[in-house]
């Protein structure tokens, strides 16, 4: 039988985006635990390891001499100095994969997320998620306990930079309770992988339906 689940179509390419510490990184997990069609884009950064992250999985971590020479091979979809340090995303097997209907979820800032949608509007699905307060992100920020009050002074800084480009993304999400935030990203996930001009499929799925001999 077919139905929306088997149906040929084009994988999107699912953008999370907030200010640090509102909570996208364990929305973005959550989605790749629950969601099975769905793969992480993981970036190559230039900023050191934290604590409990591993290479490969969470980023994979390179020198700034590498950096620059994936710069020079054209390796990156897109690249930004986020805070002190540079991160991008590698083109990897992303562009085939996505033909092929897999969807991927990618973890990146405003500025890669400008140069995505203007390189590939077909298949972008920009999410920003707010925090409920400044003073919530700040607690959450120090909870973490991974960094400097130096640093997360920095990261505040950044935070209100980020929230004011909230108006470049198709769809925002206030994250009051992570249950409920993640429940509305599911649904536009949902909602944008039903979206007629990705389901490649359907012509021949309504032709044979339609068909004079179809029951
Ligand atoms: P963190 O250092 O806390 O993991 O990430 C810092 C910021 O960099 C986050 O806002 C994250 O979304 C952003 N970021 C991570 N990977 C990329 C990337 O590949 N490209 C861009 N433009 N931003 C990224």
């Amino acid at each position: 039988m077919a139905d929306h689940d088997t149906l040929q179509r084009r994988g999107l390419m699912f953008i999370l985006s907030s200010p640090s510490g509102a909570g996208k990184t364990t929305i973005a997990r959550m989605l790749l635990e629950r969601d099975g069609h769905i793969g992480l884009s993981v970036s190559v950064t230039t900023r050191p390891m934290r604590p409990g992250e591993v290479d490969g999985r969470d980023y994979h971590f390179v020198s700034d001499a590498e950096f620059d020479r994936m710069i020079e091979a054209d390796d990156f979809y897109e690249w930004a100095h986020v805070f002190d340090h540079r991160y991008g995303t590698p083109k990897g097997h992303i562009r085939n994969a996505l033909k092929e209907g897999q969807d991927f979820l990618f973890d990146i800032d405003w500025q890669g997320t400008q140069q995505l949608y203007q390189k590939d509007q077909q298949d972008v699905v920009r999410v920003f998620i707010l925090p409920p307060s400044l003073k919530e992100l700040h607690d959450r920020l120090r909870g973490r306990g991974t960094d400097s009050d130096e640093v997360i002074a920095g990261r505040m800084e950044r935070a209100r930079a980020e929230i004011s480009h909230w108006d470049g993304y198709d769809y925002v999400v206030i994250n009051d309770d992570v249950e409920e935030c993640y429940g509305k990203v599911r649904e536009i996930l949902e909602a944008e992988r039903m979206k007629r001009q990705r389901q490649t499929g359907l012509i021949g799925f309504v032709r044979g339906l339609m068909a004079p001999d179809a029951e």
